[in-house]
Formats: C-alpha cells, structure tokens, sequence
C-alpha cells in the first residue's frame, strides 16, 4: 500500500519539510478569449504540482503551478472549500510565464486555487488541490521522558546488529518519506514499518519489560531492554500489549500487535532502538534501519 507509506510518525518537535507532495494532475479549464487578438494573455493553469512522491500537499510546502500567461502574477488563492472564509492568499515566490511557485499557506484547505493578476484577471483551476494539515496524519514523537538521563555514547559497537527476530510477523514495508526514516533524537527517533493492523508483533531477543503504557501519541506502546542493554520501543499498538512491566520476554513472543492508535495515520510499527542502558534510561536513539533490516533478512 504505497500511498500509506508517506503517512506514519511524525516528531512534533521536527518541522519537517516533506520531501514531495502529489502531483495533482490538475488539467485546468482553459479559457480560450474568443477574439480580443491584442488582449494580453490571461493566466492559464494547466497542472499543480507538489514534489513527486506523496499523495497530498502540506502547510509550508511549495506547490508548482504550470500553465501559461502567470508572469504578471499578484497572488495565489487558495480557495478551500465554498465561500471565502477558508480562503488564504499567498505571494508567488518565483515566477515566470509558465511556472509558478508558491508556499501552501498554513490554513488553506483542499480546493482549487486562483492564478491573480491584476491587470489582466484571473484563472482558478478546474481541479482541487489537496491539502493536508502538518501534523494530522502524521505521527507521534515519543512519550515525554520518564526522567532524561545523560545520554551514552554512541560507539560502532554500541549500533552494530545483534541476531533476533523481526518484530513484524507478517508482511511489511518500511516507511521512506522523510518522516518515516530516524532523523534524530528529539525528531523522529525511529522508523515507521506498514504492515495490515493486527498483525503480531513479537521481542526480538530476550528481554525486559520496561514500560507497557498508553500515551496520547504513541497510542499503546510497549518498551523492551534487551540483556545487552539496548532499548526497543514499539508504538501505535492496536491494543494495550500483552506484556506487563518487569516481565521477561523471550525472543519470538508476542507482545502485541499493529494498529494506529495515538497520533498515526494508517497501520504501522514506530519503532526505536536505543543504545544501552535503553530507553530513557541514559541511551540514545539510533537508526533502526540497519538493525531492523538484518532480522528482516534472517527470516
Ligand atoms: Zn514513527
């Protein structure tokens, strides 16, 4: 299910700026002026266009018009829905006659947008632009910090893989926007794997149960500390896990499974892995991927 895969997690903290948004294939009501030869010509908006790969644009982004006739460009309107309530105006940041960037402005909604030249008039486009709010759809940072201890330091040993099972029992795809990817402590602290809601999630080695909790935005979630130390946080479970604090785990056994409860769009794993002592408990978050990639690849 590719176009759930720009979904996910998102950190709140992060004002992260969505590598693509979606080619809206916007072929726009050309108003050919019958007559009129010396008339200037008016704007003609042929496409609008976020950047490749993600089904929507979002607040903050830069949106491409492409047409004709916008040299002399005032403003883009973002008309949202009827009435000019929700409507948001924005400056062209770039223009020349046949393409037009502008940012999406926080508050504009899903609707057509309107190419405005004042001495020549304007063209709304004949298609609606979709526009997703930053942050809805998006998913969770971490609970707060129990107690922030000072973090250890990351040494090669400390990310290289350890054998263990993947966490996933079933089929999935690893999220690849820029919000599903690690992009730091305080940002997105893990990575975002789809997989269809319910599908179990097991420990991958032998482990502790540290914490097995609710939060607003990680939803259910469940942390384990492996013997070595390392940390592994699992979020958005679809149910409270299985699991309760200051349990072993064994590698293999299920401590819940996939859903999107808390603040995530579509069914997925967050999940995190910190260096020892763990989560919260004076490790840090590094990128999973590599980790996640080897289990995945033991079977
Ligand atoms: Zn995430």
């Amino acid at each position: 299910m590719p176009s759930s895969v720009v979904v996910g997690c998102r950190a709140a903290l992060a004002v992260l700026i969505l590598s693509g948004c979606l080619a809206v294939p916007a072929w726009a009501a050309v108003p050919t002026s019958a007559g009129g030869a010396t008339a200037p010509d008016r704007p003609r908006i042929d496409e609008l266009r976020c950047a490749p790969g993600t089904a929507v644009c979002r607040h903050g982004e830069l949106l491409s018009v492409l047409g004709s006739g916008m040299q002399g460009t005032d403003a883009v309107v973002f008309l949202g829905r009827r009435g000019a309530r929700d409507d948001r105006r924005s400056r062209p940041r770039a223009t020349d006659g046949s393409k037009l960037t502008v940012q999406v402005p926080y508050g504009a909604r899903s609707g057509p947008v309107k190419v405005v030249d004042r001495g020549v008039g304007a063209i709304r486009s004949s298609t609606a632009l979709q526009v997703r709010a930053k942050g809805r759809a998006a998913a969770p940072p971490p609970p707060a910090p129990p107690a922030p201890a000072a973090p250890g330091p990351v040494t090669a040993a400390a990310v290289a893989p350890t054998p263990g099972v993947f966490p996933i029992r079933g089929a999935h795809t690893y999220g690849e926007s820029a919000q599903n990817v690690f992009n730091g402590r305080g940002r997105h602290q893990g990575n975002d794997v789809f997989a269809a809601c319910g599908t179990p999630l097991v420990a991958p080695q032998p482990a502790t149960v540290t914490r097995s909790a609710f939060q607003s935005r990680a939803g259910h979630y469940v942390v384990l500390k492996a013997d070595d130390g390392r940390g592994f946080a699992y979020m958005h479970l679809r149910e409270a896990s299985l699991v309760t604090k200051g349990q072993r785990v064994a590698a293999g056994q299920p401590v819940g499974t996939v859903g999107d409860t808390g603040r995530a769009s579509g069914c997925h794993l967050h999940f995190e892995l910190w260096t020892a002592p763990g989560w919260y408990e004076g490790g840090e978050p590094i990128d999973p991927r590599p980790q996640l990639k080897a289990w995945d690849g033991a079977g």
